[in-house]
């Protein structure tokens, strides 16, 4: 999913979820777009570079290609920030704008339009 949709989804579950957390809602924004940051790290890990526009055409065009692991999707870093949200405030929100994040990307990952998109060339253009 694009960074934008994120932000505008992301935008509008956190102001539903503000009259519960009041500004704290503004962490499960946060955490919600930054969650990415991994692919930032994928990318100048890989290619030794830190330009934007670039890693950003990378994964744009990247369709899962290559096996990569964003760390910060994996089911166990969500369940590490999810315990640590147990303790503390700041972690459990940030939990949730990661879990609705990945949640976002699973469903554009399973719709029948995506998968369409991987069997077919007319769904690509
Ligand atoms: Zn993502």
């Amino acid at each position: 999913m694009l960074p934008s949709q994120h932000f505008i989804f992301g935008f509008i579950f956190s102001l539903l979820l503000y009259p519960i957390f009041g500004l704290g809602s503004l962490i499960i924004l946060l955490s919600t777009i930054f969650i990415d940051f991994d692919h930032a790290i994928i990318y100048s890990w890989k290619f030794k570079d830190f330009n934007l526009k670039r890693m950003y055409k990378y994964f744009r065009h990247y369709n899962g290609k290559e096996k990569v692991l964003c760390i910060f999707h994996t089911a166990e870093f969500l369940i590490l920030i999810f315990i640590l949200g147990l303790f503390y405030k700041l972690f459990l929100l940030i939990s949730f704008g990661l879990l609705f994040h990945v949640v976002l990307d699973a469903y554009e990952f399973f719709t029948p339009r995506s998968y369409l998109k991987r069997i077919s060339l007319f769904f690509r253009l």
